[in-house]
């Protein structure tokens, strides 16, 4: 509950930053619920993701649910004059696995963040001013852009004419998780059904334990261990004085990069959502820990929809599709034999990668 001791003139600080990297909390949200970017329409109902038929096999029993992800000519500018992503489009099937690469910038995370509704598709209006009584004195407000105001929400595509914005409108698409707009269903139950393991995790300034079961909240201690287990820093925790209840976080145990990627990773692993997110989930580990850690992800990612953000083109070879994006254009998609086949941009860069000793994109 340490979101609770927050000082509120700190939140818009910390929102913007947990925005950035993407970390779910979604307890923050409830908190913050006057002065979230994306507001729930009216009559949003829960996201029912139904399960998929049977693949012809077995009785269909446990069968894995349709969390089939769409991007549908998707447009995104986080201000009006500068837009990040350009009309794209693509498709994670049920169960598969899309991996995104491409240079720094070039919209990767922006992704992401569009599919667990931090934004919603189309352009970000400048921040409205924020209302009187909201500003702090020490710290911006915390209001930011709303990118669609609840009235036009469901009404496509979000334009900046809609957004009364002095800019030319552009189509901005739309997202579908299990084939419902994700504008039409309350974030709460997306973010639910969506697992992220972000460049840079928080953690909370509390114990190891806390950090790991805030993926499942009602964790059993043997689920926690499992899961840390799982993301191989059990062994790490149980050489600590106080193990599972050593304090992380500022106040705490410091943690390496790798460390709280692997935090992330359990944490991850005991929501077991049906979707995930791995946003460069290996780039903080060395090359030891990223191929124990890429085997965890594999298995972890096996029957859910994933979207791999990767640095390291190792990381996704055996994606179902790999999209390279730049400059938030997909300039080349397919197989990874199928993309260095057409010796286009992968092609260089996996041969770059063959050759460095610590890429980068
Ligand atoms: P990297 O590989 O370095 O993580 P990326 O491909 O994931 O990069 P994004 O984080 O999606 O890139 O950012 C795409 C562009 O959007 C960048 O130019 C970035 O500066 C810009 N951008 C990101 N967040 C915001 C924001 N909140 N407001 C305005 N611009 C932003």
């Amino acid at each position: 509950m340490i979101q609770l001791y927050i000082p509120l003139n700190f939140l818009g600080v910390i929102y913007r930053e947990i925005k950035q990297s993407l970390t779910d909390l979604d307890k923050m949200f409830v908190l913050m619920e006057k002065d979230r970017e994306v507001r729930d329409a009216p009559d949003a109902k829960p996201l029912r993701l139904l399960p998929l038929p049977p693949a012809g096999e077995g009785p269909g029993e446990g069968a894995a649910p349709d969390a089939t992800v769409r991007f549908e000519d998707v447009s995104f500018a986080y201000e009006p004059a500068r837009p990040i992503l350009k009309h794209v489009s693509f498709e994670i099937p049920a169960g598969k696995t899309v991996a995104v690469v491409g240079p720094s910038g070039s919209g990767k995370s922006t992704l992401a963040r569009l599919m667990y509704r931090f934004y919603d598709v189309g352009i970000a209006p400048p921040p409205s001013p924020a209302p009187r009584g909201s500003e702090s004195p020490d710290g911006p407000a915390v209001g930011i852009a709303l990118s669609q105001s609840s009235a036009s929400r469901g009404a496509l595509p979000a334009t900046g004419a809609s957004a009364g914005l002095d800019q030319p409108a552009v189509g901005a698409g739309r997202i579908t998780i299990g084939g419902q707009d994700i504008r039409t269903v309350t974030q709460a139950s997306v973010r639910q059904a969506i697992g992220i393991v972000p460049q840079d995790t928080v953690l909370f300034n509390d114990t190891v334990e806390y950090n790991i079961a805030y993926g499942r909240p009602g964790a059993t201690h043997d689920e926690v261990v499992a899961a840390a287990k799982a993301a191989r820093i059990h062994d790490f925790i149980a050489a600590t004085p106080k193990g599972y209840a050593t304090p992380v976080g500022e106040r705490g145990l410091k943690l390496s990069g790798g460390e709280k990627q692997r935090v992330a990773i359990a944490r991850t692993l005991l929501k077991n959502p049906p979707i995930l997110i791995f946003d460069e989930a290996t780039s903080a580990l060395d090359s030891a820990n990223e191929r124990a850690i890429q085997a965890e992800l594999q298995s972890a990612a096996q029957n859910k929809t994933t979207l791999v953000i990767a640095h390291r083109l190792s990381t996704v070879v055996d994606a179902h599709e790999i999209l390279v994006l730049e400059g938030g254009v997909i300039v080349e998609r397919g197989t990874h034999a199928g993309l260095l086949a057409q010796d286009g941009r992968y092609a260089r860069m996996w041969a770059m990668q063959q050759v460095e000793a610590t890429p980068v994109l």
